[in-house]
């Protein structure tokens, strides 16, 4: 091995960075873990819902501050709110911080070491090896590995210097707005409950949603980026109708305040390519690894975190840290999560065309479809296979064709 600090640099300690290092550690590969805040998660807006299928992949167990869900309500355009009821638990509502103290703890000791409260600024990848700036608590350093990781979110560190792919446009990229609130009383019999609003009364182009942990809830509205700015509304305006205005909502949200305002963007693109370089691959939200109709991401990162260490340990192994190695990272995460980000595209850009009112009506025409769609946004059923499932017979021709 060369002259570096460390083989492999990890940058972020969201649900891809963390199981990236928990990975690394358990393939006993030296690496580094850096990341901004000091606990992992404290600072990310993010509604919080983990699906179960997560959970089992990832082995992780109940964890304190995790709150079962069982229950999903929807609300489309000119419909009463649907109720589709689980027999088991399909997943849990967290605070992210819960949730990056849960994964850091699952990075054991080992090979690995942790840099929290530590930025990251410029990123070069040479021929001869990557180099960084790190910043903490007014110091600065420098730092080289063989290979990076970029996990760092929407908008990667790396790509501001390193010439991979464009900053992905406004049509492709969400907003979202949320309010994390608190209400005195308990959730009583509305705990476990999951609701998603559709319809220009609750979004620009996407969907709302209301998720309650304990009593604390994360009311949120989101869209495209593109579909915000044309229509020219603040975001915080379909939020505070829904707070104020739709009578499930003012339910659930009885006497609470708002405690935290907050807006993020998420990645709605589909599958982004290329996700990796010379010596760096992207993961999680930075590639794109976010679902276009449902938002979802957490398991998608993780995901991705796996195959990106597993392709990091080949390489340093190997000491080839081209792309002809790393390009197996790629074929991984598109084999793994690749047919959910191409056909939550496609289902997205056809939700947004018939204005969330006639496709999504016809999705919800009975019980069994509305269960299905349920699934689908709970992470429990694949796109595609909902589609198959529950779209009118000309839509199943179309996909099968
Ligand atoms: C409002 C909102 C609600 C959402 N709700 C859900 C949901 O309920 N369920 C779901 O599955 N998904 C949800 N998502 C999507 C989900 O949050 C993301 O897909 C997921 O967090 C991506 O994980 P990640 O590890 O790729 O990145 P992130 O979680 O964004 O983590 C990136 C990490 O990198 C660090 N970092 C960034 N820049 C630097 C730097 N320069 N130096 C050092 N560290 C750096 C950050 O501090 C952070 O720790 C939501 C997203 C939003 C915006």
């Amino acid at each position: 091995m060369s002259n570096v600090d460390t083989p492999v640099v990890i940058i972020g300690a969201g649900p891809a960075g963390l199981t990236a290092a928990r990975v690394l550690t358990e393939l006993d590969i030296e690496y580094m873990l850096l990341s901004r805040e000091k606990v992992p998660g404290e600072n990310k807006a993010c509604a919080g819902f983990v699906p179960s299928d997560a959970l089992r992949d990832f082995d992780i167990g109940s964890f304190p501050g995790a709150h079962p869900v069982t229950t999903v309500r929807m609300k489309f355009p000119r419909q009463d709110m649907k109720t589709v009821e689980f027999e088991a638990k399909i997943g849990v509502n967290v605070s992210r911080a819960d949730l990056g103290m849960t994964m850091l703890k699952l990075v054991a000791a080992g090979s690995g070491e942790i840099r929290l409260q530590t930025e990251v600024g410029r990123v070069s990848v040479k021929q001869s090896g990557c180099e960084m700036t790190l910043h903490k608590q007014g110091q600065s350093e420098n730092l080289t590995s063989e290979i990076v990781i970029d996990a760092s979110g929407v908008n990667p560190v790396s790509l501001k210097t390193v010439r991979l792919r464009e900053r992905l446009p406004d049509h492709l990229m969400g907003y979202t707005a949320q309010y994390q609130m608190r209400r005195p009383s308990s959730m009583g019999s509305l705990k476990g409950m999951n609701d998603f609003y559709y319809g220009s009364d609750f979004s620009a182009s996407g969907y709302a949603w209301v998720f309650p942990r304990g009593h604390d809830i994360a009311v949120g509205t989101g869209g495209l980026l593109r579909s915000f700015k044309d229509k020219k509304k603040p975001m915080f305006d379909y939020l505070d109708h829904l707070v104020s205005h739709d009578d499930s909502a003012k339910v659930t949200l009885e006497n609470a305040e708002v405690v935290k305002r907050e807006s993020a963007l998420v990645p709605l693109a589909g599958v982004v390519q290329p996700s990796f370089t010379d010596r760096l691959m992207l993961a999680g939200d930075a590639a794109g690894h976010c679902c276009p109709i449902t938002g979802e991401g957490i398991h998608y990162s993780m995901i991705a975190g796996k195959k990106a260490a597993q392709t990091a340990a080949k390489a340093v192994k190997k000491r080839n840290y081209s792309v002809g190695v790393l390009s197996k990272y790629e074929k991984d995460w598109i084999k793994a999560i690749g047919s959910n980000l191409k056909w939550g595209l496609w289902l997205q850009q056809r939700m947004i065309g018939s204005g969330f009112g006639g496709f999504g009506a016809s999705l919800l025409g009975s019980d069994k479809s509305r269960k299905l769609i349920a699934e689908m946004l709970v992470g429990a059923r694949s796109v595609r296979a909902t589609l198959l499932a529950a779209a009118p017979t000309y839509m199943v021709k179309k996909l099968l064709h």
